[in-house]
């Protein structure tokens, strides 16, 4: 088991297979777009399933692929396939816009859950949000991962006057469709023009659904320890809804999440500065356990040691879509 010093075993890697993605989110991709490295810096296929093996062989046993956008990193059907007969819960982050071209092989490799992001319902503003299109794929996206059965969480950041207006209508789809919305505080990364003043705390979201919603018909449902959605559900509402409080209450303790990055170095958290490469020791033939435990003997106990109120001391950040959410 990987322990990090706060005695937290850490079981679930999130793998960013790329840097790159089909969409332009204001909130994730700076204006300007990311700088690439060399193609060689970055893990191939096979790196990327012996680095998988390696984790799964120290314990971890949920493995999700994210991005950048997973589905547009060559090779992500042959990643998907291995990691699919790995003793492991896969799973997906996605914008949801290639899901059409990849539904075999998906449910080939036994993903049983799927997130899919979509911060509005208006395809004006799904334009303007994403730099790009395909409001209507994404639904429909959604509505095929239902019908393929499986567990759809839909993550929505919400950004003050941009879409908390639609907080309403995301739980009323969550009524109709037995889909998980899942309101996630705006998070500061580099070049994502992040401002507190932007930021829609979870209270707030829960105020406002609760001037439609009669909060004594609410059922608060249960979570594990290694939580990061607080979610809810009404009576005869088909699906739920929960808020990941990163900003305003986070829930770092049961933080059990390690990530590796495309270019695989691993951060013990998403807004830790201090990364750990693995691909040139791997490269090299190197032993990367202890790398790994040096990783995590020096995780901070909550939000990678830095204070929201003060963002001078997040340093030597990445971009969210670098980092892989
Ligand atoms: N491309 C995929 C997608 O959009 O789902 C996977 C990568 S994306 C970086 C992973 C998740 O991070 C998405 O749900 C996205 O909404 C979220 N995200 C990106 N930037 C964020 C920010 N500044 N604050 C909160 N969540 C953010
Ligand atoms: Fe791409 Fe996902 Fe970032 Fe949007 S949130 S730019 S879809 S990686």
């Amino acid at each position: 088991m990987l322990v990090d010093k706060h005695g937290r075993e850490h079981s679930y890697l999130r793998i960013s297979l790329t840097e790159k993605c089909n969409l332009r989110c204001t909130y994730c991709m700076p204006e300007e777009g990311v700088i690439l490295k060399k193609n060689n810096s970055y893990m191939t296929v096979d790196e990327v399933i012996h680095i998988a093996e390696f984790f799964v062989a120290r314990g971890v046993n949920k493995i999700r692929l994210t991005g950048g956008e997973p589905l547009v990193f060559k090779g992500f059907e042959d990643v998907l396939k291995a990691i699919g007969k790995m003793d492991v819960d896969l799973s997906l982050t996605t914008n949801g816009l290639l899901l059409n071209k990849f539904w075999e092989s998906i449910l080939k490799a036994g993903v049983n859950s799927i997130n899919i992001s979509l911060d509005t319902l208006n395809e004006e503003k799904f334009k303007r949000i994403t730099r790009r299109g395909g409001l209507d794929v994404v639904l429909n996206s959604i509505d095929q991962a239902l019908k393929y059965g499986l567990k759809v969480k839909v993550n929505v950041v919400v950004i003050k006057g941009v879409n908390d207006d639609e907080i309403l209508d995301f739980v009323k789809m969550a009524y109709s469709k037995p889909i998980s919305i899942r309101f996630i505080e705006f998070m500061p990364f580099d070049g994502n023009k992040w401002q507190w003043e932007k930021v829609v705390s979870a209270k707030e979201i829960l105020g406002k659904i609760a001037t439609e919603y009669d909060v004594k018909d609410i059922v608060a449902l249960d979570r594990d320890r290694n939580y990061i959605s607080r979610d809810y559900s009404y009576w005869g509402m088909k699906g739920s809804f929960g808020v990941i409080s990163t900003m305003t209450d986070s829930f770092c303790g049961g933080c059990n999440r390690i990530r590796l990055t495309a270019d695989g170095h691993i951060k013990n958290c998403l807004f830790t500065g201090d990364e750990t490469d693995l691909l040139t020791p791997f490269r090299r033939g190197e032993d990367i356990l202890p790398l790994v435990e040096y990783s995590l003997m020096n995780k901070h106990l909550k939000n990678g040691g830095i204070d929201f109120q003060d963002l001078s001391t997040m340093h030597d950040h990445r971009s969210m879509i670098s980092i892989g959410g």
